[in-house]
């Protein structure tokens, strides 16, 4: 069995004292350990060196947070990392089907779970959207693969096109076409042939389909277990045929899921659907924390991580309250404010937030503020000298030329920053005066 990748960082670990951030040693030795947890849970070779190698850059220098050991923060920031690249689509169980009807064309290798995946999808749009859906086997070769989707579709109640025998997959495509049409669905699913391995009739058969039926949606279902084989099969399909998502089967197995984000890395391809098991409910959304909480194997140790730093975000937040409260709001708060802007999506999400900000986070707007502005204005409190950013009053022309210098930036925008520096201090002393309780009140409103 595999060892846990925590037992194997904490290892590691207990020998290291800790220190304020996580030096360049400590990340290098954990993710030693992390590429080979990778390598087992079934990512490939270069997939999880290139991954570790991004991991390595973000570590370094972290800060480390408080009740947590170095290998736990490292495990959060893999995972964190290794969602980052699981993630596709805002929502990819959403799938395009307006216009009705709407074609999904279904491609893979023989014994994939492709009919299987088709049907459990069919169920899904019926059931959960409310949709009519019409299933077509295009499987000439097999007439037991046409069979078995009959069956499926009797047993979940949807139709399926009936079997005229001599058509070809085209002539059958083209047929569910019309009866979709005329029958008024909403979805018409076209499973298919598949074969053992990739050959080039089978790519043709596909394309010539695609042509005729001009999908919406080509949805390939690969193995999960599979592997690299996936990930190869993955980018010869989208190569070929291109397709608009991946469905993972046999993710109920005891493999670790590290397919999933082999075929991410190397297809760049979003992963829509996991298949979990052989009933006709087995169909999940993918949801990446999920996978990459398998290929760690450690959800706990996240969780762990993620209250400890909401404790301490809490803490600061709490005491740069206190301090703007008196009016004490210098370029470090400043400063703080800023990433957490860039960390809560930009300024005027953040603003929108706090109470009597609602018109600031409109000037904001029209101001063109972005990421890269707050990226910007941290570069110039970086700048500042340790004294400056503690009384930026002293800062005159000289003191200003110094610091626009050093970030690559015009004392005009350094004005700007100051400007809003003065006018965020302002309406944190107001905010004080009118103290908590009306505070709330306002932000009510
Ligand atoms: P096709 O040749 O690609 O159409 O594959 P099938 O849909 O016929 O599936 C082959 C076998 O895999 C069947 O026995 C299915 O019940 C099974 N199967 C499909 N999807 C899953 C899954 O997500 N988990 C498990 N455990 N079995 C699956």
């Amino acid at each position: 069995m595999f060892e846990n990748l925590s037992e194997r960082l904490s290892g590691v670990f207990d020998r290291l004292t800790k220190q304020g951030a996580l030096s360049d040693e400590d990340v290098k030795t954990a993710l030693r350990e992390v590429r080979v947890a990778l390598l087992e849970a079934d990512v490939s070779l270069p997939v999880a060196r290139d991954f570790v190698a991004k991991v390595q850059e973000q570590a370094t220098g972290q800060a480390v947070t408080k009740s947590v050991t170095p290998g736990q923060q490292v495990v959060k920031i893999v995972h964190d990392a290794l969602i980052d690249v699981l993630k596709g689509d805002s929502d990819p169980g959403k799938l395009k089907i307006d216009n009705p009807p709407a074609p999904i064309l279904m491609v893979g290798l023989q014994g994939s779970g492709k009919t299987t995946t088709t049907a459990k999808l069919a169920k899904r749009l019926k059931e959960r959207d409310g949709k009519r859906v019409l299933m077509a086997s295009l499987d000439t070769n097999r007439p037991a693969a046409m069979e078995q989707l009959a069956i499926l579709g009797n047993q979940i109640g949807v139709d399926t096109l009936p079997i005229v025998k001599g058509e070809d997959p085209v002539q059958i495509a083209k047929r569910a076409k019309t009866q979709a049409s005329l029958g008024g669905y909403d979805v018409y699913m076209l499973d298919t042939a598949g074969r053992l391995h990739i050959d080039a009739e089978l790519i043709a058969q596909a394309a010539a389909v695609r042509d005729v039926a001009n999908p919406r949606e080509t949805l390939l279902v690969v193995d999960g277990l599979t592997g690299q084989d996936a990930v190869n099969v993955a980018t010869e399909f989208d190569d070929k045929i291109g397709v608009t998502g991946v469905v993972l089967t046999r993710m109920d197995g005891d493999g670790r899921g590290g397919a999933a984000l082999s075929m991410r890395a190397v297809t760049g391809k979003p992963i829509r659907f996991v298949g979990l098991g052989e009933k006709m409910d087995a169909i999940e959304t993918f949801e990446p924390d999920r996978i990459a909480g398998r290929i760690l194997g450690m959800g706990d140790i996240v969780a762990l991580v993620e209250k400890a730093q909401e404790t301490i975000e809490a803490e600061q937040a709490e005491r740069m309250m206190k301090r703007m409260m008196k009016g004490q709001f210098n370029m470090n708060d400043l400063r703080m404010q800023l990433e957490q802007m860039l960390q809560m999506g930009g300024m005027q999400g953040m603003m929108g937030m706090m109470p009597g900000m609602g018109k600031m986070a409109k000037q904001v707007e029209e101001a063109g503020f972005d990421d890269k502005i707050l990226k910007q204005q941290i570069a110039l409190i970086q700048s500042m000298t340790k004294r400056e950013r503690a009384n930026p009053q002293i800062l005159q022309a000289s003191r200003k030329k110094r610091i626009a210098a050093g970030s690559g930036m015009e004392v005009s925008d350094l004005n700007k920053l100051l400007k809003m520096h003065r006018q965020m201090g302002d309406m944190m002393k107001k905010m004080g005066r009118m103290g908590k309780g009306k505070m709330l009140r306002q932000a009510m409103k």
